[in-house]
């Protein structure tokens, strides 16, 4: 009775908290990109609740199944700390960890450019070097598969949301709402 709560505990190469299909390892990734997706995903950063002061936006990808909630903790233009909780694929885990990472004590605009900089990434476009982008590198790899694209995307599209609400604009593509 009391056993079946605690987490199973998942044996090497195997996944924790598998949700179905599409949180198999993302076996297609080139090895190198894989490895850095899945220590993320193993192992992610700034993975907890938001805290009573934070900003909090959320949103889930359908195709997937995976869901995320960020919370972000602001400091005048400046983001101290991003934390998000939330399920999914480990390449939606995975990115919302790389992202809690690079806009980390960045400002407002300095957010917004890596929210472009993973969108143009997820196109093929290059905006950063491989320097630059840090384990955030490993989401070129998934561009080559559109499905898994709005996995990558979603923590940033989410960072986005809550960015306009912050700031008062709309996100650059404006999806009105008509309510
Ligand atoms: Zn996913």
């Amino acid at each position: 009775m009391v056993a079946e709560k605690i987490d199973r505990v998942a044996r090497p190469g195997e996944i924790p908290s598998a949700v179905g299909e599409a949180a198999r390892e993302p076996d297609e990734l080139d090895d190198l990109y894989r490895e850095i997706i899945l220590d993320h995903y193993r192992c992610p950063h700034n993975k907890m609740a938001p805290g009573a002061t934070d900003l909090t936006c959320s949103d889930r990808n359908p195709i997937c199944g995976d869901e995320l909630t960020l919370g972000i903790e602001m400091q005048g233009p400046c983001i101290r700390r991003v934390c998000f909780e939330g399920r999914g694929c480990s390449i939606s885990m995975a990115s919302a960890s790389m992202m809690t990472d690079v806009v980390k004590d960045k400002n407002v605009e300095e957010a917004k450019d890596w929210i472009r900089t993973v969108k143009d990434l997820m196109k093929g476009v290059g905006r950063k070097s491989d320097d630059e982008l840090g384990d955030i590198e490993a989401l070129k790899g998934v561009a080559k598969f559109p499905v898994r694209v709005k996995c990558a995307l979603l923590c940033w599209s989410v960072l986005e949301k809550a960015l306009a609400r912050q700031d008062g604009t709309r996100p650059a593509h404006g999806e009105e709402k008509g309510r």
